[in-house]
């Protein structure tokens, strides 16, 4: 069985956070514990965050200490042995800073609230930045929020960009609203598949290779019901359940009524139980699930740092003990 250990590694989309609360702290804490086990992580870098802090550098002296302090964390991870991969979140394209904090735009949450030339020269300028950072050449990519709708007008930039992996499938869930736009209902039962164009439908002929997230799809119901599940075989875990980010996330977009809808909505149908680090006790459920249900030897594990907490990196250190057929590989 191949295991990949993806993270999203990116700031707040509601209020930033700091970089060391949000990205620094809980990376050497979640590295001290995969050093031990010789795994090693594939980092899906929010770029687009990182050429607005370049961009907007010169005029702050704190963003020129952030972006010195991000690049040099990016090069030690990368010489530790981490996967440096591209990951967009458009809203930071036309963020702002303040003197004190980053004023987060809220309008363009999806690649596709951009021009398609816009996200083509998104996709350039954010490979080019991280291959100048990495040892290693960019090779995959993950959409913000998942949503990339219009993959097939993306793919040959993409290639032309080295990647021939994406991990953008969220396998079960569809959510549109604002700030999100995917349906990721049918999708090959295939734990990996090759693709041409279409990131949901399987083409061997194709040169890129689609990694779904690995989850569990069940009805709304049994989902509520995980949801509150408790845990037994972790109660004796006595570590912190306090998330070390600082950062807020974006939500929903609208009023209590606009949320409510769009909660309902998505109770609709199937819901997936997903292998998120910072919040999923259910981990071997999935893990169980997924093995026998998709044809494939291929477990997508997704986290971020901004969410995890000393619980959560336990939690994963007991399934990487729990299961010696796994090996840890990057895309
Ligand atoms: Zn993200």
């Amino acid at each position: 069985m191949n295991g990949y250990i993806t993270l999203d590694y990116e700031l707040g989309m509601g209020q930033s956070g700091t970089q060391e609360n949000c990205l620094f702290e809980p990376m050497r804490h979640l590295t001290a514990m995969l050093d031990k086990y010789g795994v090693k992580t594939n980092l899906f870098v929010d770029t687009a965050y990182l050429l607005q802090l370049k961009k907007l550098k010169d005029l702050y002296p704190q963003l020129q200490k952030d972006y010195d302090a991000v690049i040099d964390h990016l090069r030690q991870l990368d010489s530790e042995g981490h996967a440096l991969q591209l990951h967009l979140h458009p809203q930071w394209c036309y963020s702002n800073y303040d003197g004190k904090k980053w004023i987060l735009d809220k309008k363009h949450f999806k690649l596709s609230d951009m021009s398609l030339e816009e996200q083509k020269q998104l996709i350039h300028e954010g490979a080019a930045l991280l291959n100048s950072i990495g040892t290693r050449k960019v090779n995959a990519f993950r959409a913000g929020g998942f949503s990339v709708e219009n993959f097939p007008e993306l793919y040959d930039t993409f290639l032309a960009e080295g990647i021939t992996v994406d991990s953008s499938v969220f396998r079960g869930e569809r959510l549109k609203t604002q700030y999100h736009d995917y349906d990721y209902r049918k999708i090959p039962m295939k734990s990996s598949y090759q693709f041409y164009k279409d990131h949901k439908k399987e083409d061997p002929k194709g040169q890129m290779r689609e990694y779904p997230l690995s989850t569990l799809v069940i009805d709304a119901f049994s989902y509520l019901w995980m949801k509150k599940a408790k845990h037994p075989e972790y109660a004796h875990l006595t570590v912190s359940k306090k998330k070390w980010g600082d950062a807020v996330g974006i939500g929903y977009p609208g009023g209590k009524l606009n949320v409510l809808k769009i909660k309902l909505k998505m109770l609709l149908g199937t819901k997936s139980i997903c292998t998120y680090i910072e919040h999923d006790e259910n981990i071997e459920k999935v893990y169980n699930y997924s093995t026998k249900k998709y044809e494939g030897d291929d477990f997508v594990i997704i986290g971020h740092p901004k969410c995890l907490t000393p619980y959560s990196i336990e939690i994963l250190e007991i399934f990487i003990k729990n299961h010696p057929e796994i090996s840890f590989k990057l895309f």
